[in-house]
């Protein structure tokens, strides 16, 4: 892939510039302004709105930060369950 060729790829929706991003062997393109993630399959771009994914910086982090807080959370409710053998409080 030529990045003459891609800095020559604009959105094909508004016509915006495009980022390219690598996550790892993975290449995609994109827009920050449509938040969407074009696809590079085999080196070729797939500039179709509908092969793109959704791209939200931000949404990203969040769920990044949401699985944290959930494996968190997981590892908390085990430690609990294993460590402690007291029955239920119902007696009153
Ligand atoms: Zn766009």
């Amino acid at each position: 892939m030529d990045n003459r060729l891609l800095e020559m790829l604009v959105c094909p929706l508004c016509k915006g510039p495009l980022e390219l991003l690598r996550h790892g062997a993975e290449r995609e393109l994109v827009c920050h302004a449509d938040r969407l993630a074009f696809p590079i399959r085999d080196g070729i771009p797939v500039m179709l709105e509908n092969e793109a994914r959704a791209y939200d910086a931000a949404a990203e982090a969040e769920a990044q930060k949401a699985a944290e807080v959930a494996a968190a959370v997981a590892s908390m409710k085990q430690a609990e369950n294993t460590g402690s053998d007291a029955p239920p409080a119902s007696s009153a």
